[in-house]
C-alpha cells in the first residue's frame, strides 16, 4: 500500500521562499508508486492551505512579491484556507496521513513549534523532535550544548536586548574586553544569515546590535575569524551517519542572505579538499554535534577551518537545511552515494522508526 505523505511548506519565516523551492523538489522526487503526496501550505501570515494546489498558490504569491507587484486576486482563494492565522489545522485531516515532512526553514517550522503540533496530533514526522529543533534554532542554547559536548567554538557572548538598551556602553566595553574586531553579530533565533552583520569597530558594533535587536530579544556576538566553511550532512536517528564534507566558497565577504538566495554566486566543492585526518575529524565532530542536541533524521553541521592555523571550530547545526536538488544537504549525500529520492525514502523510514521507538 502507498504511504500518504503530508508535505508542509511555506510558513511565517523569512525563509518562506526557500521552503517553497525545497518543497517543490521534494514533491517532484517522491516516487508516485510508493507515495501519495498531500500538500499543505502555510502562508506568510500563518494561514494553513490545503486542497487545490497550495504550493502553486504560494509560489505565485512569492513571485509577485519578488517582482514587487500586489498579489493577484483569486490565487490563494482557489485553495481552501482551512484555518485562519495562528490556529491549528483542524481540517487538513492530518490523521489520515502516515507521515509528515515539514519542509520548513527557520522560526515556526525548524524550531520545534510545528514539531510540537505533530507530537500532539500523534503523527510521525521527518527530522528532529521538539527539543533538538528548538535548541538547533537558538544560537545561544546551541553553543551551550556544543560546549557541554566538548566541541571547539570561537569565543562568543550572549547579550540581552534589554541590557543593551539600558546600558549600551557597558555592553560594548564588556564585548571589547573579551572579543576583538571583526566580530559577528547575530540574532539568536534565525537562519539564512538574516540580521547578521560583520562589524569592525564600535560604531558598526552598535549598528549591528541594533539590527539584530530588531529580530530577537537575545543577540549572539562572536569572534570573527578568517576561515574556510566546511559542511557535513547527517542522516540517521540514534546511529547517525556523516556524509563526506563539502566546502562553501562564498562569493561575498561572508555567506550572507544575498549570496545564499538572491545572487546565488556561491560555489560548493564536494568533497572538500581536506587532508584525510581532518575530514575524519570533521565527520566525527558532526556526529557528536548531532547527538549533543539529540538530533533525529537529518541535519547539516557547519564548521570553520581557520585559514592561518587550520584550527577547527563548529559554527552551527541546521536541523532542516535547504533541500532543493541543488542544496548542499542532498548534494553531500549524493557524493556519499545516496541519491535524492533514496534520501527521502530513508528519511521517511527514520521518521516512522522514531515514532515507534519513542517514549
Ligand atoms: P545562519 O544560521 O544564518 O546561516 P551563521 O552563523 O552560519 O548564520 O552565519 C552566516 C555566515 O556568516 C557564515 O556562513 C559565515 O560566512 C559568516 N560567519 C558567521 N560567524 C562567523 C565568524 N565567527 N567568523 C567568520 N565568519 C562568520
Ligand atoms: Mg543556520
Ligand atoms: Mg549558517
Amino acid at each position: 500500500t502507498k504511504r500518504r505523505v503530508g508535505i508542509v511548506f511555506g510558513g511565517k519565516s523569512g525563509e518562506h521562499e526557500v521552503s517553497l523551492k525545497s518543497a517543490r523538489a521534494v514533491m517532484n522526487a517522491l516516487d508516485p508508486a510508493k507515495y501519495t503526496v498531500v500538500p499543505i501550505g502555510i502562508s506568510r501570515n500563518g494561514q494553513w492551505l490545503s486542497g487545490g494546489d497550495p504550493l502553486l498558490a504560494l509560489e505565485q504569491q512569492a513571485d509577485q512579491k519578488m517582482l514587487g507587484r500586489a498579489p493577484q486576486a483569486g490565487l490563494v482563494s482557489e485553495t481552501a484556507i482551512v484555518q485562519s492565522a495562528g490556529s491549528l489545522p483542524e481540517h487538513t485531516n492530518m490523521a489520515a496521513l502516515d507521515v509528515i515532512i515539514p519542509v520548513l526553514h527557520g522560526p515556526f517550522g525548524e524550531d520545534g513549534t510545528i514539531q510540537g503540533v505533530f507530537e500532539l496530533a500523534n503523527l510521525p514526522y521527518v527530522g528532529c523532535g521538539v527539543l533538538a529543533a528548538s535548541v538547533g534554532m537558538d544560537k545561544g542554547l546551541m553553543k551551550s550544548a556544543f560546549a557541554a559536548a566538548g566541541l571547539p567554538q570561537v569565543p562568543w557572548q550572549l547579550v540581552l536586548r534589554r541590557d543593551w538598551q539600558q546600558q549600551p556602553e557597558a555592553v560594548y566595553e564588556r564585548l571589547e574586553a573579551i572579543l576583538h574586531y571583526p566580530m559577528f553579530v547575530k540574532p539568536a533565533n534565525l537562519g539564512s544569515s538574516v540580521g547578521i552583520s560583520k562589524v569592525s569597530n564600535r560604531a558598526e558594533l552598535a549598528a549591528g546590535i541594533a539590527e539584530a535587536a530588531g529580530y530577537d530579544r537575545r543577540i549572539v556576538i562572536e569572534q570573527g575569524i578568517n576561515a574556510r566553511e566546511i559542511e557535513v550532512a547527517i542522516l540517521g536517528n540514534d546511529d547517525p551517519a556523516p556524509s563526506v564534507p563539502g566546502e562553501v566558497l562564498p562569493a561575498n565577504d561572508f555567506y550572507d542572505y544575498a549570496d545564499k538566495y538572491l545572487e546565488g554566486q556561491t560555489q560548493f566543492a564536494i568533497p572538500a579538499e581536506l587532508e584525510a585526518a581532518t575530514s575524519e575529524q570533521l565527520r566525527a565532530m558532526a556526529v557528536t554535534a548531532f547527538k549533543a542536541i539529540d538530533g533525529a533524521g537529518l541535519a547539516r553541521v557547519d564548521f570553520f577551518v581557520e585559514r592561518e592555523t587550520g584550527a577547527i571550530y563548529i559554527n552551527e547545526i541546521n536541523t532542516f537545511p535547504g533541500f532543493t536538488a541543488m542544496s548542499q544537504y542532498p548534494k553531500l549525500w549524493e557524493a556519499t552515494g545516496v541519491s535524492y529520492s533514496e534520501l527521502l525514502d530513508r528519511l521517511i523510514d527514520l521518521a516512522i522508526e522514531r515514532y515507534h521507538e519513542r517514549g
